[in-house]
């Protein structure tokens, strides 16, 4: 017998251990199993070194609990340990340095554990005691065992133990450690962890339901897959294999549209298989979803920091045993290889991507919409994607059609370079609703694009960006003539006189919409085009819909929409209104047009004569005289303009016409045009 004194300096360990791993004391199983594992997996490297002779056949880790004696126990037929071993990796290495580790680390249990191969000291967060029974595989060596009880003090004994490995026994008597003692919990944990380590781990017996009762069969109970797919080769596998995989770990879910079969091992080694979800709608549903593995150790499924913000939204596994798992989040993120991995994950995604668009690129676009929000957040948020996505992400005219947008400038080139050498994307949110812009667009010979996902606001901008000398257009920012300005435009042919009267006429027609306000502007377009478009400046909506994006710029949100009413001179229908209004108002107002200039020529005349002086009691009085008297006239004339107007259905009808194309006309408004257009009939 020989009995001694932990290597550690530090009074107690183990209530540090217990107080610090209380948050997830459920690993101290994932330890154990793996170090069970890797036992096994040793023998099977000294055989390949011809330093074991014997048959690795029936390897095996098992688990199982004895709730009457409170115990959990977890075997193998590995390698085992001499006294020597136990003393060596048991004894002293576990805790040299351990409390001048234990400083640094106070707050990070995961990494007290990794960093100095705690693992095995993890079994006193839940045991009070724990005994160790092994069998080395060496020849001649003698079993032993070693019990310790929490204190620093152990006790080894040689012991009978006929067949090769180890037993770890933990002893657990807290109330509050017993759930450990749970078959449920224990399975439910082993699930978690060990599902694909690479020795069959067993627990139990599998059970069947008979005479009434779950009885054992006497089939081993289990738990792992030791061949994950992400192991295997990928020419070995078939479809098939992926989406079964797939259902597997993530049961519930439609079929994914892609997946990536990721196999690297140099400058790191990283497996997995990442696939691309159906996302259509909520990004945040499927965070979370991608789970890490170490040398086929489950270890977490937040990835935050390991893999790329964006690619979060993908799902599946990634298996790297040189991510440091067991560090702090911040460390992490800081880590040389971590960030190498990351870069690595993008550039396989994008090459993955821009290898199914160039090969498959009925598929691609088939499945466009789907992944288009996923690639979009990716361009966005991440710049060594956006450079090789720029090949490959599309855009989708309104009729339906696909492009590259390298395609996509080339068709469009030619006829939609603005005066200024800008090339205009015309682009619509609504196919239904700004169908009439679109429409004037196409007949016009530009091509649309189809822009209504959910970041589109954002993609656009970053389109503009990265696309040299190009600028995006909202189809209804401005009519057809204005939209991508050509050198050679008319400007519309109107006197002061007809402006006025026009504007005044129109816009006293326009009924009250809440929170908008309109603008009145002249255009000499061809006859044959609209007499009145309604449209609302790019930059304007662009402030409102930031607005509404984000918080801080509420400003531009509680500024009502402001809209143009344009009338086309050229139009028939316009020109007639204006002829009508000329003949019936136009001397009238031409004569209070005289009256305000004389008033305003006034006003004009006496600030001229007081320069920079303070106006005497005389030009005071003038001057309020003139302005009451401009005021009034502009009253009188909008007064004119207004009732003539009210008698005008034709501009009513206008009017209501463009609002109505834009989906502006509701209510009382609505319900008026429609009777009036019947009374018209
Ligand atoms: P780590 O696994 O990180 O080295 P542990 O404290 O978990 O740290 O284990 C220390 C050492 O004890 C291991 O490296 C291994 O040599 C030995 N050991 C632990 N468990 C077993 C086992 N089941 N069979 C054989 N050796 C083991």
């Amino acid at each position: 017998m020989q009995k001694g004194s932990i290597g550690v300096t530090t009074e107690n360990i183990f209530p540090v251990i217990k107080k610090f791993l209380y948050s997830d004391h459920e690993i101290f199983l994932r330890e154990l199993v793996s170090n069970a594992v890797d036992a096994t997996q040793k023998l099977k490297t000294l055989a390949a070194h011809g330093e074991f002779n014997g048959s690795l056949d029936g390897l095996k880790v098992s688990v199982s609990v004895d709730k009457e004696k409170g115990t959990l126990t977890v075997s193998d037929n590995g390698i085992g340990m001499t006294a020597e071993d136990i003393d060596k990796y048991i004894n002293q290495i576990a805790f040299s340095g351990a409390e001048e580790f234990l400083n640094k680390y106070k707050d990070n249990a995961n990494a007290i554990i990794g960093h100095f191969g705690l693992g095995f000291y993890s079994a006193f967060m839940v045991a009070k005691k724990v005994e160790i029974r092994s069998l080395s595989y060496k020849e001649g060596a003698k079993a032993v065992s070693w019990v310790c009880d929490g204190s620093p003090e152990y006790e080894m004994n040689e012991i009978d133990k006929a067949d090769r490995g180890t037993d770890i026994i933990l002893y657990i008597e807290d109330e509050e450690d017993k759930e450990f003692l749970e078959k449920s919990r224990i399975e439910a944990m082993l699930r978690k962890y060990c599902k694909f380590l690479p020795v069959p781990v067993v627990f139990g017996k599998e059970q069947e339901w008979k005479d009434g009762k779950y009885v054992d069969t006497d089939r081993d109970n289990v738990i792992n897959n030791i061949a994950p797919l992400w192991a295997r080769k990928p020419s070995e596998l078939k479809d098939e294999d992926y989406l079964k995989f797939y259902h597997d770990i993530l049961p519930g879910q439609d079929d994914p549209l892609f997946w990536i079969h990721l196999n690297v091992d140099y400058p790191f080694t990283l497996t997995g298989i990442l696939y691309f979800p159906k996302i259509r709608n909520n990004i945040e549903i499927n965070k979370n979803r991608i789970q890490l593995y170490c040398n086929q150790v489950f270890v977490t499924d937040s990835v935050e920091g390991v893999v790329p913000e964006f690619l979060m939204l993908l799902q599946g596994v990634i298996d790297s045993p040189d991510i440091p798992l067991n560090v702090s989040r911040s460390y992490l993120q800081s880590d040389s290889n971590v960030k190498k991995i990351a870069s690595y994950i993008t550039k396989k995604v994008a090459a993955r991507l821009e290898d199914i668009a160039k090969n498959d690129p009925k598929n691609f676009e088939e499945k466009w919409n789907d992944i288009k929000l996923f690639i979009e957040y990716g361009m966005l948020t991440d710049e060594k994607f956006c450079e090789p996505a720029m090949k490959f992400a599309l855009v989708e005219d309104t009729e339906g059609k696909f492009f590259k947008l390298e395609d996509y400038r080339k068709l469009i080139e030619s006829a939609q370079t603005d005066k200024d050498g800008n090339v205009v994307y015309l682009y619509a949110t609504d196919k239904e609703q700004q169908y009439s812009y679109i429409k004037a667009a196409t007949d016009r010979g530009y091509s649309v694009l189809l822009m209504n996902g959910q970041l589109d606001v954002h993609f656009i901008g970053l389109l503009e960006q990265k696309i040299e000398k190009s600028r995006f257009v909202r189809v209804d920012a401005d009519v057809i003539d204005n939209i991508i300005p050509k050198a050679d435009k008319k400007e519309a042919d109107i006197t002061p006189l007809q402006r006025t009267m026009l504007t005044t006429v129109f816009k006293s027609q326009i009924p009250a919409i809440d929170k908008s306000e309109f603008y009145i502007s002249f255009e000499a377009a061809s006859p044959e085009s609209q007499p009145v478009v309604i449209t609302q400046s790019e930059y304007m909506r662009r402030m409102k819909d930031m607005a509404a994006l984000q918080p801080g710029m509420s400003f531009y949100g509680e500024l009502p929409d402001s809209y143009n009413l344009t009338l086309n001179i050229n139009h028939p229908v316009v020109k007639r209104i204006m002829e009508d209004a000329q003949a019936a108002v136009g001397s009238r107002v031409e004569e209070l047009e005289n009256d305000l200039a004389a008033a305003n020529a006034a006003i004009k005349a006496i600030n001229d004569a007081k320069g920079d002086k303070e106006p005497d009691e005389e030009q005071k009085e003038q001057l309020s005289e003139n302005e009451a008297r401009a005021a009034d006239v502009r009253k009188q004339e909008e007064t004119v303009l207004t009732e003539y107007a009210s008698g005008q259905d034709r501009v009513k009808q206008l009017v209501d016409i463009a609002l109505l194309s834009n989906g502006m006309l509701k209510g009382e408004a609505l319900s008026k045009f429609l009777q009036r257009s019947i009374s018209l009939l």
